[in-house]
Parts: structure tokens; C-alpha cells; sequence
């Protein structure tokens, strides 16, 4: 059976929001699937994200009613990211749509994804017209990360573009390919090229639940996202240290000349004391850029898994009718 379109959906302690999600999506897929062709068919491909709450319950319920819905139960949290790649390994539709269950990025537009598919992108970002739903912070803070890791990668990362997107058949077994284990999945769309298209639309507030995102995780996200797509900081350090040593050389040159010159100079505690402190700063701020790579080498290294799964539904046309 010919599976046209997927739907990815991470979920992490959502029970409030997995219906209020069917209800709009599902419209908005069976439009979609119209335009594909008179007998195309949608998975829905839950990622249970070691929710705690009725998700995990919900889902199980659902996958084994609906013959569209597939459930993957991760042991534990794993973060959205390797949630995300846990579905689209799974995934066995021709095109894969990765989307919140929060209604945040909005299903109907998976219809003008599905249309510019058609005509021929491999890709279809969706571009966030206005982030008003997002707080000041959020906004602004995402701005200067955009702003910095495209001066610094040199495959720039759309800004406003989520994870919210269409992906061909095609792109989708390059990702695949990618065992990458810190995981930037916007820095890897961004990488494998192909033919894109991009969509603006609107953000919507959250319909129901809380945001999983605290600052630190974003911090994280953000220090993933530039160490995963750039080794630019560490050559900046060889630049600032080159500079430094030149001045320091001059300096000493002066130094030497001076005294040999005027005699002893009266003792140079301040200068001594900049000197000190600049290059011990500089140094530890050099020694943690090579440690945030260094650390990711060595989890690349260890080679384990992003995720573990511990359940997998099974199509639900058989499991409906298997005796218990
Ligand atoms: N999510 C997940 N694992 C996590 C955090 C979030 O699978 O550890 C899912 C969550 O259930 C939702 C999507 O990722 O479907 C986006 O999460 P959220 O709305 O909390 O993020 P925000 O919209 O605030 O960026
Ligand atoms: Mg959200």
C-alpha cells in the first residue's frame, strides 16, 4: 500500500492537545490528498516523547481504532529533535510533514505544501509571517541566533523556518543518511539542498498545554546549532590569539630595548596584571569553544543511538483484527 503523504507528530505530555490536533489536521490532510490524486493515502506517525502523563494511553487508543495512525513510543524523553528523527525513519509516506501538535503551525498549510510539491520542490519551508505569539524574549532571541549562525555557517538557515516543512521522498533518505548525534535539524535541512519552495503563514498561540521549551534548552539548542553547522569559532581564536601574540612580541621587543636603553623600569604591576588577565581569559574562553567541539566529538564517537524505541504500533489493519 502506497503511503502519499506522512505526517510527523512529537509529542511530549500532550494529552490535552492530540484530539483538538486530529480535528483540524485531518481536513486539511484530506484536502491535501485530493490534489495528490483520486486514491492517495496519509499516515499520521505519533512520536511519543517518554510523555508521563495520558498521552502515551491516548495514542495507543487511537493507533489501534485509526488505520491512518501509527504510534512510536521513545523509552524515554529524548527531545524533540531525536523524536523528530525517530519519525522520519519511519515515515513511508512519498513526502513527510514534520508539524506540532500544538496547532501552533497551522495544518492548512500542508495544502499549498502539498501543491508546490506537486509542481515540482523537493522542499517546502514554511516561513512564520509574524512571531506575535511568541514573547519578546523569544523573538528576540531567535533573531540574533539567526543573525549569527548565518554569518558564521556558510549554509544559511532560513529565519522563521521551523521544523514545520515538506519534505520529497528524496530528501528525506538523505537525512536519513545523516547519523548526526547533536542533532540541529533545521542546520541539516538547510545542507542537503534541493529544490525549494517556501510558504509564509501566520504562527497561532498554543491551543492547549504548556510550551515544552525552557531558556536553557534553547541555549542548548542554539550551542548545538552553531558547534553542528560551523567550526568557524574555533578559527576565530586562532585569529584573536594570533593577533594577540603579535602585539605581545612587540611589546616584549620594546621592553627589551628600553631597558637596555634607560636602565631598570620602575616595576610595571598594571601592565603586568592587563597582561595576566587578558591572555587567562582569552585562554579559558578559547579552551571552552575547543571543549563545546571536543565534548561533541566525543558523543559523535561513542556512535550510540538518538533514540531508544520501546513500542511500535502495528499497522492497524491487522492489529483490529488480531484475537487478544
Ligand atoms: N516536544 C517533544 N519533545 C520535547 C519537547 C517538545 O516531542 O522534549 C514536542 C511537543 O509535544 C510539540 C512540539 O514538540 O508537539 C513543539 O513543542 P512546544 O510547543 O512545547 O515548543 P514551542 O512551540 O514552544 O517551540
Ligand atoms: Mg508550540
Amino acid at each position: 500500500m502506497r503511503i502519499s503523504l506522512s505526517i510527523i507528530v512529537p509529542v511530549f505530555n500532550e494529552q490535552e492537545s492530540i484530539s483538538l490536533f486530529l480535528d483540524a489536521a485531518r481536513p486539511a490532510v484530506a484536502q491535501a490528498l485530493d490534489l495528490i490524486g483520486p486514491d492517495a493515502r496519509a499516515e499520521f506517525l505519533f512520536v511519543d516523547d517518554g510523555s508521563t502523563d495520558r498521552t502515551g494511553d491516548i495514542l495507543t487508543i487511537l493507533a489501534r481504532l485509526s488505520p491512518d495512525i501509527r504510534l512510536v513510543t521513545l523509552s524515554r524523553n529524548f527531545g524533540k529533535e531525536a523524536a523528530l528523527a525517530a519519525g522520519i525513519d519511519r515515515a513511508r509516506g512519498d513526502a513527510v510533514v514534520p508539524i506540532d501538535v500544538d496547532l501552533q503551525d497551522p495544518p492548512e498549510v500542508i495544502i499549498s505544501m502539498v501543491r508546490h510539491w506537486l509542481a515540482g520542490a523537493k522542499v517546502v519551508n514554511a516561513r512564520r509571517a509574524d512571531r506575535s505569539s511568541d514573547d519578546w524574549f523569544k523573538r528576540w532571541s531567535a533573531h540574533g541566533f539567526y543573525r549569527l549562525i548565518n554569518r558564521l555557517s556558510d549554509h544559511p538557515i532560513p529565519e522563521n523556518v521551523g521544523d514545520f516543512r515538506l519534505l520529497d521522498r528524496q530528501a528525506v533518505d538523505v537525512i536519513k543518511q545523516l547519523g548526526e548525534q547533536a542533532r540541529f535539524t533545521k542546520g541539516l535541512f538547510s545542507w542537503i539542498g534541493f529544490r525549494v519552495a517556501t510558504i509564509d503563514y501566520e504562527r497561532a498561540p498554543r491551543e492547549a498545554g504548556i510550551s515544552k521549551w525552557r531558556v536553557g534548552k534553547l541555549w542548548g539548542l542554539a550551542i548545538d546549532g552553531i558547534t553542528a553547522s560551523t567550526t568557524m569559532p574555533l578559527r576565530i581564536w586562532s585569529y584573536i590569539g594570533g593577533g594577540i601574540a603579535v602585539m605581545a612580541f612587540a611589546y616584549a621587543a620594546f621592553l627589551v630595548l628600553h631597558t637596555l636603553l634607560t636602565g631598570v623600569d620602575t616595576p610595571g604591576y598594571a601592565s603586568i596584571m592587563i597582561a595576566v588577565l587578558m591572555l587567562g581569559g582569552l585562554n579559558l574562553m578559547s579552551l571552552g569553544i575547543i571543549g563545546e567541539y571536543l565534548g561533541r566529538v566525543a558523543q559523535e564517537v561513542r556512535d550510540r543511538p538518538l533514540y531508544v524505541v520501546a513500542e511500535e504500533s502495528e499497522p492497524a489493519t491487522r492489529s483490529v483484527n488480531k484475537p487478544h
